[in-house]
């Protein structure tokens, strides 16, 4: 079953055409990278997806849970289980960590009709979860993304993703900038969110992350379109030879 499916996707922004024709199929259980050069589109896509204002489609489709987005708005795709983490994670002074995501949480729990988080049982469950992937309560204190170095912003990003639960997240360079030891960290959170009933899209540069992250197909995003997919093996090549054999001959 597809969880997410781009069909002929294309978008302009400022009536330039960025994406030119994306289709993507991600079913259940799937991780799936998106690679290609700067400026090939990539981030286009997820706030497409993400639901961006003035990020709309002017043709094809995308469903994701069999049920067409177009319509909703950002909220509402992140109620129905969309989950974003954007390559520049915004700072919010004077929202607090926690409010912040309670609030997230529990708005897609009551989507799901399932009872709010107590203040309480909110902050037992983000103790549980901040401590399986090492993020230090201390943290979790300060205002929304205030102060964080980069591997924090991404360490909490990953920590959204795992207390919302969400069917498909998508990962926008999230291994950008980080060191080797948190880009573990951010891979075994990735990993533990995992399940066959959810879904993951990671748009990177680097191979690094797929080799703690291991994807079941990778695309090559260039100029607006999908030039070539395939197997981890087709991120080993690029990381070898670069993306131009690839662009030039699609
Ligand atoms: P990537 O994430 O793959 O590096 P982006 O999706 O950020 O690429 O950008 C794709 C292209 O869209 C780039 O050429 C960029 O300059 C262009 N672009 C991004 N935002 C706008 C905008 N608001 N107006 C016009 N062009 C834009
Ligand atoms: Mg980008």
């Amino acid at each position: 079953m597809s969880i997410l499916k781009i069909d002929n996707v294309h978008l302009d922004l400022d009536e330039k055409p960025i994406l030119k024709g994306v289709s993507l199929t991600v079913n259940k259980g799937e991780v799936h990278a998106i690679m290609g050069p700067n400026g090939s589109g990539k981030s286009t896509l997820s706030y497409m997806l993400a639901g961006k204002e003035g990020y709309d489609s002017n043709e094809g489709k995308i469903l994701f849970d069999e049920k067409d987005i177009s319509s909703l708005s950002a909220d509402e795709r992140a109620n129905a289980g969309l989950f974003l983490a954007f390559q520049y994670p915004v700072e919010l002074p004077g929202v607090s960590s926690m409010s912040f995501l309670r609030e997230a949480v529990n708005s897609r729990r009551k989507y799901l009709k399932k009872d709010e988080f107590s203040h309480l049982d909110f902050v037992k469950e983000a103790r549980k979860i901040a401590n399986e992937i090492k993020i230090k309560e201390e943290m979790l204190k300060r205002s929304v993304n205030v102060g964080f170095s980069g591997g924090e912003k991404k360490r909490f990003e990953i920590f959204q993703m795992c207390m919302l639960d969400p069917k498909l997240a998508v990962l926008d360079e999230t291994d950008s900038g980080l060191d080797v030891d948190a880009l573990k960290v951010v891979s075994e959170g990735v990993n533990k969110f995992k399940t066959k009933n959810n879904a993951v899209v990671i748009i990177t540069h680097y191979q690094r992350i797929l080799d703690y992250i291991v994807p079941d197909k990778v695309h090559i995003l260039a100029d607006g379109k999908i030039k070539k997919s395939g197997g981890p093996d087709l991120a080993l090549y690029v990381e070898k030879n670069g993306y131009a054999g690839i662009v030039d001959a699609a």
